[in-house]
């Protein structure tokens, strides 16, 4: 007999005024989304800030953040996480009405305790396991992108149901809902950007090319060989998995990767992965970059400004204007 679970609807915010704070990467397709899943959405920016004439534009309804809390059962914080704490301070905390919810896309400020949640509302997060663009074409297209979803404090009893009902308005429910913490959530996202997506990739990648370049080696080349193509083995990867791209790729590829990957990430590699978890997990990296950002990014602007004048940088440029696709595509 089939016991399947009822679908994911939502019926849960029917009738509730949803306000979405920030319309970036995430607010805009969040807001767009739940509007034409028949939600009633207003938007809370500052006047003249950046993307209020997007918002307005949009027909939405652009209000100062503050009176967005006010009318709000639903309020999602989707401006950058740094800026959030303030946020809560001097729009949220005193203008969110009782048994409302309170709801993030990334755990950080919760988890790490830089926001403290007023005790009388629910508290919940909604995370798109993609960019704000794809969570709004996949939409359109009338499918949805995986999101994961998690409650921190339940005052209503409902908390996991707006969840779950903000999650497929997105069109989330469409593909995939997976129940997380905000622990989970926040500590398994900047480890993976740490050590491996932003972090561990930029890193090799320009290993990499110095490797090549300092051996006498053409940067552009090089360019080619450990930056460009490194798109076609993600691709196959993202499609399906190492096991696609063992049978892409020639049997002397298969064999180099065997013996020399394991030379370059090692167990060494492993364990200083390990200690960036451990930062992670101990509160040791939320409170470095908290501080770094307090103090006007004097260290995050030294770091930045070096990677934009790596050398890989210059000649990627130049390479890339004779793609004509790649400039298509901006
Ligand atoms: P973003 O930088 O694209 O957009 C930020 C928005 O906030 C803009 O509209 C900006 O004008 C506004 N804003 C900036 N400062 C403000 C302030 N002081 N007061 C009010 N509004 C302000 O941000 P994003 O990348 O969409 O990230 C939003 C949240 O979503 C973050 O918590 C992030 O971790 C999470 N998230 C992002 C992604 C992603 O792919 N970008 C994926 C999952 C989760
Ligand atoms: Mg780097």
């Amino acid at each position: 007999m089939s016991t399947a679970t009822p679908a994911v609807t939502t019926a849960a915010l029917e009738k509730s005024k949803i306000a979405i704070l920030g319309y970036g990467s995430q607010g805009r397709s969040h807001a767009l989304n739940l509007r034409d899943s028949g939600l009633d959405v207003i938007v809370g920016l500052r006047a003249g800030g950046a993307t209020a004439a997007t918002a307005k534009a949009d027909g939405f309804t652009v209000v100062e953040p503050a009176e967005a809390v006010k009318q709000a059962d639903l309020v999602a914080v989707l401006t950058p996480d740094m800026v959030q704490p303030d946020l809560y301070v001097n729009a949220i905390e005193k203008n969110l009405k009782a048994n409302a919810a309170l709801l993030f896309a990334h755990g950080f400020n919760v988890h790490f305790k830089t926001i403290t949640p007023r005790k009388d509302i629910d508290v919940i997060l909604v995370a798109p396991k993609g960019p704000g663009h794809l969570v709004r074409t996949e939409y359109e297209i009338g499918r949805g992108v995986p999101c994961l979803y998690a409650v921190y404090q339940d005052v209503t009893g409902k908390a996991r149901e707006k969840a779950m009902a903000y999650a497929a308005g997105l069109g989330g429910a469409r593909a995939l809902l997976i129940e997380t913490d905000f622990k989970e959530e926040t500590e398994t996202d900047l480890f993976g950007e740490q050590a491996v997506l932003c972090g561990g990739a930029s890193e090799l990648v320009q290993k990499g090319f110095e490797t090549l370049v300092e051996a006498g080696y053409r940067p552009e080349i090089a360019y080619y060989e450990v930056l460009h193509e490194l798109k076609l083995i993600v691709d196959l990867l993202y499609q399906g998995g190492i096991t696609k791209m063992l049978t892409f790729i020639s049997e002397t590829a298969q064999y180099g990767d065997y013996v020399s990957g394991p030379r370059i990430v090692d167990a060494a590699t492993k364990e200083r992965m390990k200690a960036v978890l451990k930062d992670i997990q101990d509160g040791t990296f939320a409170k470095n970059w908290t501080a770094e950002y307090k103090a006007g990014l004097p260290n995050y602007k030294k770091f930045k400004q070096a990677d934009l004048d790596h050398p890989i940088e210059k000649i990627g440029a130049k390479l890339r204007e004779k793609m004509v696709w790649l400039n298509q595509q901006k």
